[in-house]
Formats: structure tokens, C-alpha cells, sequence
């Protein structure tokens, strides 16, 4: 089955210059370079960053701040049960938090890739307009500012840390004390969910960051530049996991997309990223 992924140094060749904006000069052909078919001046790019509303932006500093404040309220309440001897409980919880979220960060991002449309009703246009104009003009994040970038991964987080600290302020300490595990598990899962679009951002960066994001990204701790790059490869159809990208790898190898893919289009009859790809056949 490994065979079958796409070896490293084809998709690195292939995804080459996509969003480095030092590389795009030299690899554009000549006439292209009038008609640069990715970028903030592609049609479709300028058309999707448009939709951004002011009723959308409100709904992003709204969520930023309720889930800043749960986070809070949650960290205390761990810090307050962590004890010596249940850091390693801590640890291993956490970490399979982060795996999590790496996986559902794969699975939001293929599903807002692959299917439906920006003529969505609500979902359109408010979530599913970013992935678009994200494939079009891959440097637009880096534009965005900390509530643009983070607003809808915040949002997510605040039922599940609601849900938690629900449970830190009612249940028994008998109780808490069993499903704490389970509770270390969700903190990190939510927390990683809530940096993935900041790290996805970090992944586009080429300039001024600092240097322990760099450090980080070359440990592989958080999704590395280059790692990310295979994703932006025409047609966007590989390496969606974005928190870590640990995932990326096993589930190629495994055809886990295409798999899912096969079963929707079997249920459905819709064709992956239809939608996608009518937004970058808008050219400048
Ligand atoms: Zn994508
Ligand atoms: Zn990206």
C-alpha cells in the first residue's frame, strides 16, 4: 500500500513555488506572468475575500472572546487536580488529544474542500468561502489578522469546553478524579483544534516568524512548511490533516481520502471539489 502514496520528492517538485512568493518569479512561464493563475490578483480570489462580512467578523471576535475565557476558567480547573501522579495520565491523555484533533483537522478540511459550495446557504459563505479562496490565493492567511485566521476554530472549541468546565464545577471529586483522563484528553484536543488555522498560518509564513514557531515546525512538533506544501498541489486532494500533520503520511499510504470519496460519490453522486475547481478556472 505504501507504494501507492505520493513519493515526497514528486509532490515537493510539483508543489514547488505555490505559495512561495521569493520562487513564483522564476518558475512562470512567460505568458503567465501577465495571467498569474493563483495570488490576490486571480478573479475568483478577490471575488471570495469580498464575501468577508462585518456580521462574520462579529462572529468571530465573539467566539474568540467566549472561548479565551473558557479556556481560562479550564486551565485553572486543571491545574487545581494535577497531581504528581497523574502527569503521566496527563501526558499520554494529551497526546492522544492532539492526534485527535490532527485527525479531525484532516477530516474538516477534506470535508470543506471536497463538497458543497460557496452558494451554501450560511455555510457557504461564511465557512466554506476561506478553503476556496485559501487554494486560490494560498498567501491570503497570512494576511489575515488573529481573529480572521482563528475565529472559526475558537467557535468550535466552546461547546466542548463548556461541556468541561460544566463538569469541573458539578461533578464530585470522586467523580472527576475517575474521568480525569478523559478530561486532560479533551483539553489538548480542544486547544490544538483552536491553534490548528494559527499553525496552518505559521505553515505559510516565510517571513518574521519567531524563532521557537520555527524550531517547532522543524521538530515536526507542529505542521512543518515544506509537509504543508503537498497539500497545495492542483487539486487539493491529499495531506489534509493541518494541526501536526502526523496523520498525512499513514492515511496516504492507507488511500483513506479517496476511500471516503468513493463511498460519497457511491451515496450521493456528487463529484469531489466540483466547486474548487469552477472557483480556480475564474482567472484574472
Ligand atoms: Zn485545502
Ligand atoms: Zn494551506
Amino acid at each position: 500500500m505504501a507504494g501507492q502514496a505520493k513519493s515526497e520528492q514528486e509532490i515537493l517538485e510539483n508543489s514547488m513555488h505555490e505559495d512561495d512568493p521569493n520562487a513564483n518569479s522564476s518558475v512562470l512561464r512567460e505568458e503567465e506572468a501577465f495571467t498569474p493563475r493563483w495570488g490576490p490578483s486571480h478573479k475568483g480570489a478577490q471575488e471570495l475575500a469580498n464575501l468577508y462580512s462585518r456580521g462574520k467578523r462579529i462572529q468571530e471576535c465573539i467566539s474568540v472572546g467566549v472561548s479565551i475565557v473558557l479556556f481560562m476558567a479550564n486551565l485553572l480547573c486543571i491545574f487545581y487536580y494535577i497531581r504528581w501522579e497523574n502527569l503521566t495520565t496527563f501526558l499520554v491523555a494529551g497526546l492522544c488529544g492532539i492526534v485527535s484533533a490532527d485527525f479531525m483537522s484532516g477530516l474538516a478540511h477534506w470535508l470543506a474542500d471536497t463538497w458543497g459550495s460557496v452558494d451554501l446557504p450560511v455555510i457557504g459563505k461564511h465557512f466554506l468561502r476561506p478553503f476556496r479562496e485559501h487554494h486560490i490565493d494560498p498567501t491570503s492567511i497570512t494576511r489575515h489578522d488573529f481573529v480572521e485566521t482563528n475565529g472559526d476554530n475558537f467557535m468550535i472549541t466552546i461547546p466542548l469546553l463548556a461541556h468541561l468546565l460544566w463538569g469541573f464545577i458539578s461533578m464530585p471529586q470522586t467523580q472527576l478524579n475517575k474521568s480525569f483522563p478523559y478530561r486532560c484528553y479533551l483539553f489538548l484536543f480542544a486547544i490544538f483544534i483552536a491553534l490548528t488555522n494559527q499553525i496552518h498560518k505559521w505553515s505559510h509564513t516565510y517571513f518574521g516568524l519567531p524563532k521557537w514557531v520555527v524550531t517547532l515546525q522543524e521538530w515536526h512538533v507542529i505542521l512543518p512548511r515544506k509537509h504543508h506544501r503537498y497539500h497545495h498541489v492542483a487539486p487539493h486532494d491529499t495531506y489534509y490533516c493541518i494541526t501536526t500533520g502526523w496523520l498525512n503520511y499513514p492515511l496516504e499510504c492507507i488511500s483513506f481520502w479517496p476511500a471516503l470519496e468513493t463511498i460519497v460519490t457511491a451515496c450521493t453522486g456528487s463529484k469531489p471539489r466540483q466547486d474548487d475547481a469552477n472557483w480556480a478556472r475564474k482567472c484574472s
